[in-house]
């Protein structure tokens, strides 16, 4: 009798000893899955967290080239038909006849529609500037600029052709990139110099005020930025 109590006092043990033994294991696992868990989930995150931050600084460039400028004109990419930026113009080979320029176009020209032609066409600021020039010039008619940040630039936007008593601002005004700045001059008036109903958009770097729609040699464009490259997506 007493070597049975001795065999199941030995099984007891041994049961109770894999019992314990088990229910440490399992408790070890436990913590050691948790561990494992957090690092995963807070890598994860990091993970989020990064591409988040990635999207955030992927869209802020994308949204500071395209917002602060937008096309003067509705349909403006359809518009530059016949003297876009840097194109070489002479009195012969000119889209435009009769001409009366010679030299490498320092701006984009935006033409108007056949329906345009009497109507009213209102020309919005292509960014948010101060107005500087409001006044007649020499092949232009009305020319009005306004110096914008472009790329943590200064430039000067030059908008030629313009109805000059249609301009609501004066000089030192600040304009919102949107906004009406005034009418196309009427077709070969005063208001455009003599030229074709259209709009004259140079794009000029630095500050100072240049009022060439012409320059003489392609390097003379190297201060001037093509228009199209941030205002004739639509
Ligand atoms: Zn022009």
């Amino acid at each position: 009798m007493k070597k049975v109590y001795l065999v199941f006092l030995v099984i007891l043990i041994v049961t109770v000893g894999g019992v314990y033994l088990l229910i440490s294991l399992i408790t070890r696992t436990n913590p050691k899955n948790n561990n494992q868990a957090q690092p995963v989930n807070s890598n994860s995150q990091a993970v989020q967290n990064t591409a988040d931050n990635n999207q955030v600084s992927v869209n802020q460039p994308v949204n500071q080239a395209v917002s602060p400028f937008q096309p003067p004109l509705t349909k403006s990419g359809e518009r530059i038909t016949k003297k876009p930026f840097g194109i070489y113009i002479t009195p012969q080979n000119s889209p435009v006849q009769p001409e009366k320029f010679q030299g490498y176009h320092t701006g984009a020209d935006f033409e108007i529609f056949p329906d345009e032609l009497t109507a009213d066409v209102a020309v919005k600021a292509v960014c948010s500037g101060v107005l500087k020039v409001k006044e007649y010039a020499s092949g232009y008619g009305g020319v009005a600029v306004e110096t914008c940040q472009l790329d943590n630039e200064q430039i000067t936007v030059i908008y030629g052709h313009l109805k000059l008593a249609s301009i609501q601002y004066k000089a030192g005004d600040s304009i919102n990139v949107g906004d009406q700045l005034g009418l196309l001059g009427a077709d070969k008036s005063v208001e455009t110099d003599g030229e074709r109903k259209h709009l004259h958009l140079g794009f000029h770097k630095g500050s100072a005020i240049n009022l060439l729609g012409y320059v003489n040699t392609q390097a003379g464009l190297a201060d001037w930025i093509d228009p199209c490259l941030y205002i004739c997506h639509d």
